[in-house]
């Protein structure tokens, strides 16, 4: 079943890369294995997925030295409190939800020695009214500016949870608002590179997610969160 799902989700991506005249390969696949066992992880892997995301510290803590032998590459995707932060610094490769600044001085002085640089994407808040996580577009550069400066940090993109919506358009502003903003952030870097010691590399764009993966890949996606696609539905799994 997952080895299936997953082959349905990578044609999918490659489908809508056609589509919309993105690269082949472009647009990398993040599967969001929360509640999921580690036995189903062995199995996405065994499919070819080699980037899994995780939103609960406590459970991740539990799995991923369960598959040490598989290198993966963790992604943490949820909320992260700030008495969270060290075991978040130690067992992952990648954050996506940065929407403070506290938080990733503490994932930075507390990134283990040896582990290489945490990768980061700020989390930015599309749709104001509906989401209480994320940077608003007002505070983004301010927090772009201090997190690309943390010595154990590697500033990488922007991520965002848009409202879901099944409308097709809508799926695609959410998604062109957070493309604009990455590019912003491009352009102002390079305007500014004579004054600042700055060098930011944004090169991803977390965005798209089982119902709207197509609409993300349209808008310059590089990496889509694939959870209920791959291992079925959260709630009525076993
Ligand atoms: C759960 C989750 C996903 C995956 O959602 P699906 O609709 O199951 O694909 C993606 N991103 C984040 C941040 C999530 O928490």
């Amino acid at each position: 079943m997952i080895l299936t799902n997953v082959k349905t989700v990578l044609e999918r991506i490659r489908a809508a890369e056609n589509r919309f005249k993105r690269p082949t390969g472009a647009v990398n696949l993040l599967a969001v294995s929360k509640k999921c066992t580690a036995e189903q992880i062995i199995e996405a892997y065994q499919a070819g997925i080699v980037r899994f995301g995780e939103s609960y510290l406590q459970e991740a803590e539990l799995k991923i030295p369960k598959l040490s032998r598989y290198p993966i590459e963790w992604h943490f995707i949820g909320p992260v409190q700030s008495n969270k932060t060290s075991g978040i610094a130690k067992h992952f490769d990648w954050v996506h939800s940065i929407d403070r600044l506290k938080i990733a001085q503490r994932l930075s002085e507390q990134r283990p020695p040896g582990r290489g640089k945490l990768n980061v994407c700020i989390q930015l808040n599309v749709s104001a009214e509906d989401s209480k996580s994320g940077v608003s577009l007002k505070d983004l550069a301010a927090l772009v500016d201090s997190v690309s400066t943390l010595p154990n940090i590697k500033l990488r993109g922007l991520m965002a949870i848009p409202a879901p919506s099944p409308d097709f358009d809508k799926q695609c502003l959410s998604y062109h608002l957070l493309n604009d903003a990455l590019q912003c952030l491009k352009i102002s870097n390079e305007n500014n590179g004579d004054h600042r010691q700055l060098d930011y590399n944004l090169d991803t764009l977390s965005m798209g997610m089982s119902n709207d993966l197509e609409a993300a890949i349209g808008e310059g996606s590089t990496l889509v969160r694939v959870g209920s696609a791959i291992f079925g539905s959260r709630t009525t799994k076993s």
